[in-house]
């Protein structure tokens, strides 16, 4: 077979830790023996990014811009004990929260449906995507412990000059307080990036919050998508046959849980927190969640819901065989690959991004899996692999399937 040749490079950020032996694995089992593989390449690894004075994050978030279409490898977040780690000149800040920031984007997490990982919940057949507002709320609030006898007002001074006062409570004892805020353009950017992801995926997008209380805070949320929908998307939805509706979180959740999946949640920044993790456990591991940073103006940014599997690579360094789930980093390059593929019309990246899926999802099946999977599994044979050989199963058929 000859390699698939392609027009447009793939921003590739590479990454840290065990990820990032699983990225070189991946790339020279699964891809380039097959693509002729053409990448910008971005070194987003803790050392790298250290040496550039996190300037390369930035590269490569702008190169993102420029190009269309990133995958990138889990990245260290720095904290104290990376500091002392890797000698850090800063500590640095999350490279996720820095692209995020430049493509002004929104995370839509989906897990991958294997037979024999079944969902906790028993109707789920298709996978949720749940998309997570990442500006405000609580994530930027200013909070308070006020003392009895204390009043508390919001006041807002508008550009004029001019004041506007509301009282919020008057403390007969001791209690709390939290201010918070919100922007009518992070929303709208939220609520784009919503319906050209449903659009994409040619899925319903559910959007809840609580408007009945929140009725200014909560109802603007709801307004706003309502405004972008109607004037820029309703007659795209009905093209598609796909469809948007917003209800309240609670109804939302009880939806959630009867439906058979297949449709787009969007959600509230602390909504969006909780109800992605409550996703991903009851759809079974953290190894089978994928993540895609989308932005308002359709940039896309493809990667693992996971982290740098630290406990791995601290074994795999002293020489120890490590059993690591690689089905979300190598979902995130059939996803970056399958999006080249359809912006630059080559419909044999497409198709071989679909196999490559195809032939990880069968090896599963087949049971053959990762140790992360096999209390989950219910397939009566099983056959726990380490890293590498799970690759090599998966090439085994993909090479039955090309
Ligand atoms: P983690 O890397 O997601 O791993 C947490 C635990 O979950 C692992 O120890 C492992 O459990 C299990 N796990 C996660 N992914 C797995 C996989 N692919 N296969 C098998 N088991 C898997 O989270 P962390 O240990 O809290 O964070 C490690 C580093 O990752 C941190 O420096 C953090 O900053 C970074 N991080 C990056 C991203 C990102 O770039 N998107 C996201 C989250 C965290 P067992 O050890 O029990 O096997
Ligand atoms: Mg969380």
């Amino acid at each position: 077979m000859d390699k698939i040749i392609m027009k447009t490079p793939l921003v590739e950020m590479d990454g840290d830790e065990m990820t990032r032996v699983i990225w070189k694995m991946i790339k020279d089992i699964l891809l380039l023996p097959y693509i002729d593989l053409k990448t910008e390449y971005y070194d987003l690894g803790l050392e790298k990014r250290n040496e550039t004075d996190d300037q390369i994050t930035v590269d490569s978030a702008m190169a993102t811009k420029k190009y269309g279409v990133a995958v990138k490898c889990a990245t260290i977040t720095p904290n104290a004990a990376r500091m002392e780690e890797y000698t850090l000149k800063e500590m640095w800040k999350s490279p996720n929260g820095t692209i995020r920031a430049i493509l002004d984007g929104t995370v839509f997490r989906t897990p991958i449906i294997v037979k024999g990982i079944r969902p906790f919940v028993p109707t789920w057949k298709k996978p949720i995507t749940i998309a997570r507002h990442a500006y405000g709320d609580i994530y930027r609030d200013s909070e308070m412990r006020v003392s009895a006898g204390s009043k508390a007002e919001l006041l807002i001074t508008k550009a004029d000059g001019t004041q506007e006062k509301q009282l919020i409570h008057d403390f007969k004892g001791d209690g709390i307080l939290l201010g918070m805020h919100n922007l009518d353009d992070s929303i709208r950017s939220f609520a784009r990036a919503c319906f050209a992801y449903a659009l994409d995926l040619k899925q319903d997008l559910w959007f809840s919050s609580k408007d009945t209380i929140s009725k200014q805070y909560d109802h603007r949320f709801k307004d706003i998508f309502q405004e972008i929908y109607d004037a820029e998307y309703k007659s795209q939805f009905e093209q598609a046959g796909i469809e948007y509706f917003y209800t309240l979180i609670d109804d939302a959740v009880a939806r959630v849980i009867r439906s058979e999946g297949g449709f787009i949640w969007a959600c509230k920044n602390y909504d969006g927190d909780v109800m992605s993790d409550m996703i991903a456990t009851a759809f079974g591991s953290l190894g089978l969640m994928t993540s895609v940073l989308v932005s308002p103006d359709g940039v896309y940014e493809y990667e693992a819901a996971h982290g740098t599997v630290q406990r791995h690579y601290y074994k795999h360094l002293k020489g120890e065989k490590t059993s690591t789930n690689s089905m979300a980093t190598l979902f995130a390059w059939t996803g970056a690959l399958r999006k080249r593929g359809e912006l630059d019309a080559i419909p044999a990246l497409c198709s071989f991004a679909d196999k490559l899926e195809q032939a990880a999802i069968q090896t599963i099946e087949d049971g053959v899996m990762t140790g992360d999977l096999k209390s989950l599994c219910t397939l009566p044979e099983k056959k726990v692999v380490d890293t590498q050989t799970f690759l090599e199963e998966i090439k085994a058929r993909l090479e039955a399937r090309l």
